[in-house]
């Protein structure tokens, strides 16, 4: 069949593979302005070089939109084996953790599957528990790693270490709740600490935390393209926050400039959009979707009018660049005939997961996906790189970034001029069921069982802990 935007197709993909933006605005995010971090200062002037950067492409009324969210600022922390001898282990705390000091013996559970913390309880209680980065066996959904830290708040841990799964990656990072002091540690050192477990039976260690919780301002930038007629808008957006112990170059600044690259790709061709397209850079995802949960929450009816929404978290860091629809069979058949347009082996998939920025979008009913290589998480059989002091510039790789942009420059052409869009937005029901077949219920009555928990024990609980559960909503959006 001949191809209907063969002419854009070329002048697009002549276009992405005769620029080196993306690379260029990469080194610019990561070396100028650090990980981008909520309430760190830099994320305020990154927003203001992407707005800049997104006026010189014209885009129409590119602007910062505010929020507030509980931040977190880092200190320095400590891991240390007091008994049966004495030694410090290298770690760093999680973000959202606790401030504070726990001495108390170390009890390891492994990858730490769903059934192991009510099992072991008993040992829990008090103590300090060490769970690896690692999803368990047999598992059919994502198992997080605040679930791993909800299930051992609820049952009874003091204190909370996390270990890499992965040899030479350091400790990893990743966001908590501010209830029990709560750190990171390399594969290496999390290994010493079970071998010593085995060999001593009992290890004692204490864990020192200094860091804030505490409510901070940060921004999401947003910019538009009017298509040529009103109509559904097609919303292209990743996170520009990255963590805070490297400058998050692979998760997630890859995808910020991969979303301002197609921006600046279509604004050239913008008569031949037939709809809107909107393009936007969230903050604070990493520390529990505030950015895209805050961008949902103010824009309730140009929500309702949202078509696709394409979440770039990951995209453009390797592998192939395809689509990874969440749960819409319906628009395979779109998406292959895509696929078949660009002409080389571009993965469609199905899967949902509920932590990134879509998932607001997806509540809403809206038809989302992620863009990237679903496979390539697989191969690597996780985060890699991401959420260690690793993700740094040299780890990008601009063949993978245009690639990126190329094939989902070329989608947006399709979503936003198709007449046919296959699919409409899910309803109340059908989001529920979605949730519920995928096993994410689940991880929402956690939410509920840890509220409960805290709420008996309040006067007990440190002062963010106190904070913490004041702010819990019985929602399920908020327990991850
Ligand atoms: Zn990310």
């Amino acid at each position: 069949m001949a191809n209907p935007y063969g002419a854009l197709d070329r002048r697009i993909l002549g276009e992405v593979y005769g620029s080196t933006e993306t690379m260029d605005n990469l080194v610019v995010l990561c070396d100028e302005y650090n990980s981008r971090w909520p309430g760190s200062g830099d994320d305020r002037e990154a927003c203001e070089y992407m707005v800049g950067k997104l006026e010189e492409y014209g885009l129409e009324e590119p602007h910062t939109e505010s929020l507030t969210l509980p931040g977190w600022m880092r200190g320095s922390s400590r891991l240390t084996v007091t008994s049966p001898v004495e030694k410090r282990i290298p770690c760093i705390a999680l973000p959202h953790s606790a401030e504070g000091e726990v001495e108390a013996e170390l009890v390891f559970l492994g990858d730490g599957p769903v059934d192991i913390y009510e099992k072991r309880k008993n040992e829990i209680e008090g103590k300090v528990v060490m769970v690896t980065s690692r999803t368990p066996a047999g598992m059919t959904r994502s198992l997080h790693r605040n679930e791993k830290f909800q299930r051992s708040v609820l049952a009874g841990a003091a204190g909370w270490i996390f270990m890499n799964h992965y040899p030479t990656y350091g400790p990893p990072t990743g966001g908590i709740s501010p209830i029990i002091p709560s750190v990171g540690v390399s594969y290496e050192d999390g290994c010493y600490l079970f071998r010593l477990l085995e060999r001593k039976g009992k290890v004692s260690v204490r864990v020192e935390t200094e860091c804030s919780n505490l409510d901070v301002e940060s921004w999401n930038v947003v910019a538009d393209l009017p298509g040529v007629h009103e109509g559904e808008q097609v919303v292209y957006g990743g996170h520009y926050d990255g963590h805070d112990i490297a400058v998050g170059a692979l998760d997630d600044a890859t995808g910020a400039v991969c979303v301002m690259e197609v921006a600046r790709v279509l604004a050239r061709e913008r008569e031949h959009l037939k709809r809107p397209t909107r393009f936007i850079l969230f903050a604070a995802e990493e520390i529990g979707l505030y950015g895209s949960r805050a961008y949902v929450g103010d824009h309730p009816e140009e929500v309702e009018d949202v078509r696709f929404m394409l979440n770039f978290d990951g995209a453009g860091r390797a592998g192939r660049q395809g689509f990874g629809l969440h749960g819409w069979p319906e628009l395979e058949p779109f998406f292959h005939e895509i696929a078949g347009a660009i002409g080389v082996d571009v993965p469609v998939s199905q899967g949902v997961s509920p932590y990134s920025d879509h998932w607001p979008f997806l509540l809403k009913g809206i038809p989302t996906a992620t863009m990237g290589d679903p496979e390539e998480a697989h191969r690597r059989g996780g985060r890699g790189y991401g959420h260690t002091m690793h993700d740094t510039v040299d780890k990008t790789d601009l063949r993978v970034h245009r690639e990126c942009v190329a094939n989902s420059a070329l989608a947006a052409v399709r979503i936003a001029n198709t007449d046919e869009w296959p699919v409409k937005h899910r309803t109340q029901e059908e989001i529920e069921k979605l949730v519920q077949d995928r096993g994410y219920r689940e991880t929402l009555a956690l939410g509920e069982r840890l509220r409960n928990y805290l709420s008996e024990r309040r006067d007990r609980l440190r002062p963010e802990a106190k904070a913490y559960l004041d702010r819990l909503t019985a929602t399920w959006e908020e327990s991850i």
